[in-house]
């Protein structure tokens, strides 16, 4: 791959498993920018900061050593020397983050630190697959390729109480329904850069597709 793929959309859709599985398919660089907001999050929290305080908020972002990899392989982010890629998947982190991702300025700070990062693995391997909300529509708005994936709701709910059960946090489907509903309100309602397909985004709809239907379509669509 030369050149980079965006992976967009809402959670639970198999965006990450995806967009992994296709760095590797590649043999390109993979980045979790979610995994960005979600270590800024705990940083926000262990201070006890107001998570509606965004002038305390970036300075909690500006302050935390956030650290993360990109090989799709291993899931490595740090806040300083502390592995942090388990905590930041917690129901806290998870209950806090589209709020502390709505503030602007936190936004433009994470933007940049991507688009360094972008830029570094692009001149190490040539490519990278990049995922997140917003990546076709203003992180990588000439990225090569744009997918934004969709699913229904309940297909979405389902995938993540799964996924939660398989790292021995419980959650009923109702429950996590609320909270995937929640999110998505939140995220696509917000001012500063909400959810929603770039213009020239292929839309694939997951709901009804496995992970190895999503990415043989993927790899479809890169080869094209
Ligand atoms: O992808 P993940 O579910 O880990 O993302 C967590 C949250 O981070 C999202 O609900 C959204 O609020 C925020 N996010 C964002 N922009 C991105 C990636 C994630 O606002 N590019």
């Amino acid at each position: 791959l030369r050149g980079v793929v965006a992976l967009d959309g809402p959670s639970g859709t198999g965006k990450s498993t995806v967009a992994r599985r296709l760095a590797v398919a590649l043999g390109a660089a993979y980045l979790d920018t979610g995994a960005m907001y979600r270590a800024v999050t705990l940083a926000v929290l262990r201070a006890g900061v107001d998570q509606e305080d965004g002038a305390a908020v970036l300075r909690c972002a500006e302050t935390a050593d956030l650290r993360i990899g990109t090989d799709p392989t291993s899931a490595d982010v740090r806040l300083g020397d502390e592995d942090v890629a388990a905590e930041i998947r917690g129901p806290e982190v998870t209950g806090a983050v589209s709020a502390v991702s709505a503030v602007p300025k936190v936004r433009e700070l994470l933007v940049a630190t991507q688009r360094r990062i972008i830029s570094e693995a692009r001149g190490r391997l040539g490519g990278i697959v990049v995922e997140g909300r917003d990546i076709g529509t203003v992180v990588v708005p000439d990225a090569a390729l744009k997918v934004y994936l969709t699913a229904s709701a309940e297909a979405r709910a389902a995938r993540r109480t799964a996924q939660d059960a398989a790292a021995g946090r419980g959650a009923t489907v109702d429950a996590t329904l609320a909270d995937v509903e929640r999110r998505d309100r939140l995220d696509s309602t917000r001012a500063a850069s909400p959810l929603r397909p770039a213009v020239d985004a292929v839309e694939v709809d997951t709901t009804d597709l496995d992970i190895d239907g999503v990415l043989a379509h993927l790899l479809d669509l890169v080869r094209d």
